[in-house]
């Protein structure tokens, strides 16, 4: 599975749920908590598997971010890596 395809499959799971985001401002905020969650998890020594669902809490925010902002993160991605390639 993709990039696009695990969005695709979050949005349709919230759309489900009723619980599409709907504030830019809220969403962001919710990203820069789940970072610090990750940091937390680090600084905690906690389980990996603790560690891997804060790293997933991340993405799952920066994903509802992207559609809200009309952005393909795998696209976006991509062409960071090609840009990154020819950098020295
Ligand atoms: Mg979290």
């Amino acid at each position: 599975m993709n990039l696009t395809e695990l969005s695709n499959k979050q949005k349709e799971q919230m759309t489900r749920k009723n619980c599409l985001p709907k504030d830019k401002i809220e969403v962001t905020l919710h990203l820069v908590e789940e970072i610090g969650e990750v940091c937390e998890a680090i600084r905690e020594n906690q389980s990996k598997e603790d560690f891997e669902n804060e790293i997933a809490d991340v993405l799952w925010q920066l994903n509802k971010l992207c559609w809200m902002n009309n952005i393909n993160l795998e696209e976006v991605f991509l062409r960071k890596l090609e840009k990154n390639e020819h950098r020295e």
